[in-house]
């Protein structure tokens, strides 16, 4: 029910299609594995026998998460991606989602390509729609995953142990290398406050359009490490995505396990996927002026939606066996220890003095 008076009905979409209309056009589809999907008030799941469910929320709010005038179709697959990204840092395996989206009308011409970029990537995972909610409001949109995982195989934040490698899967720095550059070309250089701190505004790095293009594929169509996280059970001892920057991310990891880590600036330098985009860019990055920079995105940057993840050094074989299976590549960039806090080591064993943040919702209000 709602307690406003409905705004009145200005779009003649919204007058043709109204909310259940809207829900049977684009959001009802056929749910095999589910006992019921849209339409009644719950939807039913039945667990499989010796199966634990992995449930996670992850919501995208208009001008906080992406621009209003995204693309629908990556803004669905992005949507839907985030939540799966989850699933995949503990290791389970997609079930079914339900979909809460605010919209400040019924445009079919956005609702279509929207649901089309949603469900595709659904379909992928095998990951059913069941129901859901549907308001008029700012534009959000809030989903809900659900997963299987084997009883006790989920990969957890807490398990990292004094000596485990750490890794990180694909590359990193990309998106939010993207999202400067777009804030830039938008509101100026005053618009890129994302990972800068210190210097990052003046010097970033100007790569050809088509390396530009291909960032920002990384930023507006993540795609979830499902199959490794999957492979990584009984392997990994520690994981998470990587959606508000590694330093961030990691630091969660070992917050929860109680340990400290090391890593090597020289390896994960080399993770900005930019560097293999072209030889122009290859050339660019690496600059030594740019070094701050690039190692800043790669560290800090937000949206890559990568898995860090920690494995015992004896199982250096099965984590490459893991990342063949699943067709993405994993780096090993550093090493957990018993001393808390996280040093970045640079070239000759030298400690970086870092102040490189993780993205904060919040950071600015304490
Ligand atoms: P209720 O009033 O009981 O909350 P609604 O009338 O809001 O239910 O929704 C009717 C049905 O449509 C429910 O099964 C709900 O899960 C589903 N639904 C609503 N919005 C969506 C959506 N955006 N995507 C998928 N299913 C939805
Ligand atoms: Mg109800």
């Amino acid at each position: 029910m709602v307690w406003a008076a409905p705004a009145r009905c200005i779009n003649q979409n919204l007058s043709v299609m109204g909310e259940f209309d809207l829900i049977k056009r684009f959001f009802t589809r056929p749910t095999p594995n589910a006992v019921l999907g849209v339409g009644d008030d719950c939807a039913l799941l039945q667990p499989s026998p010796g199966m634990q469910i992995a449930i996670s929320s992850d919501m995208l709010v208009s001008g906080r998460h992406f621009f209003a005038d995204v693309d629908p179709r990556s803004l669905g697959h992005k949507a839907l991606a985030v939540n799966l990204s989850d699933l995949a840092a503990c290791g389970a395996s997609p079930v079914a989602f339900t979909l809460a989206l605010a919209l400040p009308e019924a445009d079919a011409a956005w609702l279509e390509p929207f649901s089309q970029g949603l469900l595709a990537l659904a379909d992928v995972h095998g990951c059913e729609l069941i129901g859901g909610d549907t308001t008029r409001g700012p534009l959000n949109i809030g989903i809900t995953v659900f997963g299987d995982v084997p009883k006790g195989q989920a990969l957890l934040r807490s398990g990292a142990e004094v000596g485990d490698d750490i890794y990180v899967s694909g590359t990193l720095g990309d998106a939010s290398l993207a999202l400067a550059h777009m804030l830039e070309e938008r509101y100026g250089k005053d618009g890129v406050q994302t990972v800068a701190q210190d210097g990052a505004k003046a010097s970033l790095p100007q790569l050809p359009v088509a390396d530009l293009a291909l960032a920002r594929q990384r930023l507006e169509w993540p795609t979830p490490r499902v199959a490794l996280g999957m492979a990584l059970r009984g392997v990994a001892t520690a994981a998470a995505d990587i959606s508000d920057g590694l330093l961030g991310d990691l630091g969660h990891i070992l917050e929860r396990s109680g340990v400290g880590a090391t890593l090597e600036t020289a390896l994960a330098f080399r993770l900005l996927g930019a560097h293999h985009y072209s030889a122009q860019s290859a050339e660019l990055l690496a600059r030594p002026e740019l070094r701050n920079t690039v190692l800043q995105h790669v560290l800090s940057g937000g949206d890559d939606y990568e898995l860090v993840f920690t494995a015992a050094p004896a199982q250096r074989d099965a984590v490459q066996a893991a990342a063949l299976a699943s067709n993405t590549v994993v780096t090993r960039i550093g090493q957990i220890n018993g001393e808390p806090g996280l040093r970045l080591l640079a070239a000759q064993g030298r400690i970086l003095d870092h102040h490189f943040r993780s993205f904060d919702h919040f950071a600015d209000s304490v």
